[in-house]
Parts: structure tokens; C-alpha cells; sequence
């Protein structure tokens, strides 16, 4: 199996090294990652300016692509240039800072999933909470297995998931199926001061969302310490509101 690797927190993150570690001997993986921290830039795409790509290399020493670009660039320019056969696989991550809720829409690490799934194959995004080493290379190894089982049990309408990992704990995390929370979280601008006569501020928000949780979601599986795996779609139509639509006697002829 050929496996695209890539990741929102840049070539250089522990979390890059640790999951590419982690998926050896599952298949041939090949790393393309961005040369900076890209984190909370979605599913945005270069595209007014050129790229930048080299090989490079990770800090074991392994073969890389650093591009100088965004995680959904990283994918389209391996697919499209870098690789000599297609891949079957596209895993974002290890991102450290949890994609759950609503961080799945401005997360770069789910974006390389969907980026994945928008070319035909199946994209898998993992996350974690900060940590240090070790907690790294554990949630990493708990990643594959995640991934072990999701191929061993896809079916074929899933082409994306969506997996978060539990901070450290004594024993070893269950793994549940979720849908994705739509609570908010609670944000703010915090004012920064004035620069050069500008007044800046940075967006500032709590640690998880506020208000009731409802059961069998991703946050609601993390509070319990489970591993969330949750299936995605890149059609974004609201199946629902269509029936209803079209059921509308209001509709022109
Ligand atoms: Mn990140």
C-alpha cells in the first residue's frame, strides 16, 4: 500500500516523525510536508503565487518534500507531481491539538484528509492533545492501530475519518465511532495593544466547547477518554433540507 504523509504543524513537528514511524510496515510511505506551521488554515490552496518545493529531510534523517505551502497544496502537488504511482492512502498528521467539533472546519490536518478523498482515496486525519515524547509516540502508535482496524472494517462509502486521541492515560483507550459535536466554543478577541498606531488583537479561545455536549460525539468521546473516530463526507449538501425543497409546492415551474 502507498500512504501520502503530511501534517498542518510542519516538516519539522515531532508529531510528522512520530506517526511515520508508526505507519512502517503498513506500507510504503512517503512524507510531503509544509515547510511552516500551517495550523488552522483549512482547506485553503495556493494558488494566486507559486510553490516552493525540495526534497528534505526529517530529523531522523529519512527522505522528505518540504513545500512551501498550505497541507491541501502538499497533497494536490504529490498527487499531481511528486508521486510515481498513486496512492491509496492520505494521513494528516499527528496534529497536537485536538480536531473536534467545530475545529474539523478550520483544521489543515482534516483538510489533507479531505483533500485526499476529493481525488479518489481514503483520507485519514489524527490528532492529539499537546504532550510531550512520549505521550507522541503513544497516541502515533494508537493511530495505527486505528488505522489497522479502519482497514480492516471500511466500507466502501467511508472515504474520510476523522480520528482524535485522548491526552495520556493509565490504560489503553478504547476506540468508539462518533458524529462530530456542533457546539461552539467560547471566543474572544483579546486586545494586544497598539502596533504602529493599529490596534491588534488575537483570537482567544476556551479549551473545549460550552454548553451541553450531546452523547455519541467526538468531543463527548474524548471527555470520556476514548479514541473518536468520525466518519466525513466532502458532500456538504443538507440531504434533509433538499427533501423538503423539493417536496415545496412553492417551487417555479
Ligand atoms: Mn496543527
Amino acid at each position: 500500500m502507498k500512504i501520502l504523509l503530511t501534517n498542518d504543524d510542519g516538516i519539522s513537528a515531532a508529531g510528522l516523525l512520530a506517526l511515520k514511524d508508526a505507519l512502517e510496515g503498513l506500507g510504503e510511505v512517503t512524507v510531503v510536508a509544509p515547510a511552516t506551521e500551517q495550523s488552522g488554515v483549512s482547506h485553503s490552496l495556493t494558488y494566486l503565487g507559486p510553490i516552493e518545493a525540495a526534497p528534505a529531510r526529517l530529523s531522523d534523517g529519512s527522505p522528505a518534500y518540504r513545500v512551501d505551502g498550505t497541507p491541501a497544496d502538499c497533497v494536490k502537488f504529490a498527487l499531481l507531481e511528486l508521486l510515481d504511482e498513486p496512492a491509496d492512502l492520505v494521513v494528516g498528521g499527528l496534529n497536537m491539538g485536538l480536531n473536534t467539533g467545530v475545529n474539523i472546519f478550520y483544521s489543515g490536518t482534516v483538510a489533507a484528509a479531505l483533500e485526499g478523498a476529493l481525488n479518489g482515496l481514503l483520507g485519514v486525519a489524527v490528532s492529539t492533545t499537546p504532550g510531550d515524547g512520549p505521550h507522541v509516540r503513544r497516541a502515533a502508535r494508537q493511530a495505527r492501530r486505528v488505522l489497522d482496524n479502519l482497514l480492516e472494517i471500511r466500507q466502501p462509502a467511508a472515504r474520510i475519518f476523522n480520528v482524535n486521541i485522548p491526552g495520556p492515560r493509565r490504560t489503553e483507550p478504547e476506540m468508539v465511532f462518533t458524529r462530530q459535536a456542533m457546539a461552539p466554543f467560547k471566543e474572544r478577541y483579546r486586545s494586544s495593544g497598539d502596533v504602529a498606531g493599529k490596534r491588534s488583537y488575537r483570537l482567544e479561545a476556551g479549551p473545549r466547547p460550552f454548553g451541553a455536549v450531546e452523547d455519541h460525539t467526538d468531543v463527548k468521546a474524548i471527555r470520556e477518554g476514548r479514541i473518536s473516530v468520525t466518519p466525513l463526507s466532502t458532500d456538504l449538501t443538507d440531504v434533509e433540507a433538499l427533501r423538503r425543497l423539493r417536496g415545496s409546492r412553492s417551487l417555479l415551474a
